[in-house]
């Protein structure tokens, strides 16, 4: 029943059922993890063999021995792959080390201490250099800026991207704004994907400043919770049919395909922008660790062999899914006190809980066993204005663990809306 429907009576009742499920909880003493969207033990399982495709007998690739210096922007099988994974050509694209975020932070730092390709210099010339964030959403991205100073402004989230009439006016209006962080396909926590009309504006808006770059962290491009996924728009075809072509960086990792720390990550873009980039690495580092790269290739050997391994991590997380949206809707459905996204791939479940009570329900949670991403990690500097953004990681835990948790979450959910 809704929530604002109830009698005096019955939401005395309520109270007091909730505080009995409450204690119960409590007295259970859990102790579970729902915080960051690590991939289970099984997960990584589908992948172990990839140890052994790199033998003490068997190790040369197409490009050499693996074994010494070189290939700075990666080996010729991974970039094939890889190439294909990111949907550009191999001249546009450079395989990093085991971290996207790494990329990420170099890029940001990069442009800021020596600014960017047939750019104007640094961006730290900026009276004050700017990104905007879509929000809620990924904190690391959020936090890679604030750590070097660059001031955020959060931008509103909807069903199909961010909010463009915002996002237009304000890189059309201050040459400050210089950078915006997307993760278009199964965003980090709303799961939601970018529409060809999102895609297409950001390709082609207007910048007051010809430098702003967009961080296109396709960090799920694979990562389905169903038969038939949505397709999302290629960016860097449309800023080419816009004029546009150094305006994105695109970036990926297998962290959440193969190994999450043992992976390999990508950065693409236009040839200008990954020429430039790969100038820097190469002072940066005298090569990457190829052995890793070639160990992916042998593995996954094709899209479709990658496909099918992506399968087969749906198979793990979907029933997780399931038990997390479950529980929500027979907790919550009806009581009109709570929304939350259901996602068809990534990694996250996102509730907005009533305003006002996010970091109160995470706090109650934490009290009785439950670990959630702390309240407001999903805004710039981890302020979410309405209190109310809950990011759910359900990867990791099992099942039964994730019912247990989940319940709780309903149960702190309902009594924060009680007392409000
Ligand atoms: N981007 C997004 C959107 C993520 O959710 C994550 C990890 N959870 C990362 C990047 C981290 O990627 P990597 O392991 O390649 O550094």
């Amino acid at each position: 029943k809704e929530m604002t429907r109830l009698d005096a009576q019955e939401i005395q009742s309520l109270k007091h059922q909730l505080d009995e499920r409450y204690a119960k909880f409590k007295a259970a003493n859990l102790n579970l993890d729902m915080t960051r969207g690590k991939p289970c033990p099984e997960q990584l399982d589908l992948a172990t063999a990839m140890l052994d495709c790199v033998k003490s007998t068997d190790h040369l690739g197409e490009g050499g021995d693996y074994r010494n210096y070189g290939g700075v922007d990666g080996i010729p099988e991974a970039k094939r792959l890889f190439s294909e994974y990111m949907e550009v050509t191999e001249k546009e694209l450079i395989i990093g080390g085991n971290s996207s975020l790494n990329l990420m932070y170099d890029a940001v730092a990069d442009a800021l201490l020596r600014g960017v390709a047939e750019g104007a210099g640094p961006w730290t010339r900026l009276e004050k250099p700017t990104f905007l964030c879509p929000s809620p959403g990924y904190d690391r991205h959020f936090a890679v800026c604030e750590s070097l100073g660059i001031h955020l402004v959060p931008v509103q989230m909807n069903d199909n991207g961010p909010l463009m009439d915002e996002v237009k006016s304000l890189v059309a209006s201050d040459p400050n704004v210089i950078g915006i962080w997307c993760v278009p396909k199964y965003s980090n926590p709303t799961g939601i994907v970018y529409s060809d009309e999102v895609v297409d504006e950001l390709a082609g808006m207007k910048t007051a400043n010809p430098d702003f770059r967009i961080f296109w962290d396709n960090a799920y491009a694979e990562h389905h919770l169903t038969e038939a996924p949505p397709v999302l728009k290629n960016i860097l075809e449309a800023c080419k049919a816009a004029g546009n072509e150094n305006r994105v960086y695109m970036f990926g990792s297998t962290s959440k395909i193969s190994f999450a720390g043992s992976g390999v990550s990508f950065i693409a873009g236009s040839e200008t922008n990954i020429n430039f980039i790969r100038k820097r690495i190469g002072f940066q580092t005298i090569g990457p660790d190829k052995v890793n790269q070639l160990r992916h290739t042998r593995f996954f050997q094709n899209m479709d062999g990658l496909k099918s391994h992506m399968k087969r991590h749906a198979e793990i997380l979907n029933p997780k899914f399931t038990a997390t949206l479950e529980t929500l809707e027979r907790e919550l459905g009806g009581t009109g006190v709570a929304t939350w996204s259901k996602p068809v791939g990534g990694y996250f479940v996102s509730i907005d809980a009533p305003e006002g009570t996010a970091d109160k329900i995470v706090k109650m949670a934490g009290d009785a066993g439950v670990k959630l991403t702390p309240a407001g990690a999903t805004f710039p500097y981890g302020k979410d204005p309405k209190n109310q953004n809950i990011r759910i990681a359900p990867s990791f835990p099992s099942v039964d663990n994730i019912k247990t948790a989940m319940e709780l979450v309903c149960v702190c959910i309902l009594k924060a809306a009680l007392d409000n």
